[in-house]
């Protein structure tokens, strides 16, 4: 299984909108991050973990066409404005389906902001003959995307829900401020755990920081965790200084083969 980091950015980016770059060193290609998602395959599947706002220049980097599903965490924006191509991504599926996959109330807050996809009475023209195609999911039942099993577990955002997923003896949980205890079980013996630190001090009620994110990594005990959805004043080198053993940030394009 290979996992790519796609956008390992907060809801803005790094630099944020005009070139603000925080407590980021600008000199560092490493703190220049797009909009949070990642891209997970193994043999026969390719499932993309959100679609933000960034998706149309991150496909062109990563040779993004054919997918086996996108997997949607949540509806905010930065997770799922790529929606926008999806008319045009679907030139390339010319014999199959896209499945998306999103829990149903994440599914109603994407077709809302995407009514003109989603509304019968309108003649979307998308590129090819396959379709996007809907899979509501709910955490904790597993289902299987192209020979790849996925586990979706809950996750607390602020005063909504959001969905991390397991394959195999990876995980991936971002925008969260509090992990069920139900979700906790679905975080045992993983050889890497992808992981919110959205900022170094706590500052919003629906993301985490660095010290609540070290303490649920010391809690889980992956062999390695990356941090990830970082905003602008997660340094690369200064905040990496900071983190013990076993933990390290994550940037966009960075690699993990299990
Ligand atoms: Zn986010
Ligand atoms: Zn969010």
């Amino acid at each position: 299984m290979k996992i790519t980091v796609l956008g390992c950015g907060s809801a803005y980016g790094v630099p944020v909108i005009g070139g603000d770059w925080g407590a980021c060193n600008p000199e560092n290609p490493k703190n220049r991050r797009l909009c949070p998602s990642i891209l997970i395959e193994d043999n026969n599947a390719r499932l993309l973990v959100d679609m933000g706002p960034d998706f149309r220049q991150q496909a062109e980097q990563h040779n993004i066409r054919l997918l086996d599903g996108v997997f949607y965490t949540h509806g905010h924006a930065d997770h799922i404005t790529g929606n926008f191509h999806l008319p045009m991504l679907m030139r390339y599926y010319t014999d199959r389906n896209l499945p998306l996959y999103a829990t149903r109330r994440t599914r109603q807050e994407i077709e809302k902001l995407w009514w003109f996809q989603n509304d019968p009475a309108i003649n979307v023209e998308y590129s090819g003959s396959g379709r996007p195609l809907w899979h509501e999911i709910r955490p904790f039942y597993g289902f299987n995307v192209g020979g790849m099993d996925v586990m979706p577990f809950s996750l607390m955002h602020g005063r909504m829900e959001c969905t991390g997923l397991r394959v195999g003896d990876f995980a991936y949980a971002t925008d969260v401020n509090e992990i069920p205890e139900e979700s906790f079980d679905h975080l045992q013996n993983l050889a890497v755990w992808i992981v919110e630190c959205n900022c170094e001090f706590n500052k919003d009620k629906s993301h985490s920081y660095l010290e609540q994110t070290l303490a649920w990594i010391a809690r889980v005990k992956p062999q390695r965790a990356i941090l990830t959805h970082m905003d602008h004043t997660m340094d690369y080198d200064s905040i990496s200084a900071k983190l013990p053993d076993g933990v390290e940030l994550a940037y966009d394009g960075i690699e993990i083969v299990l």
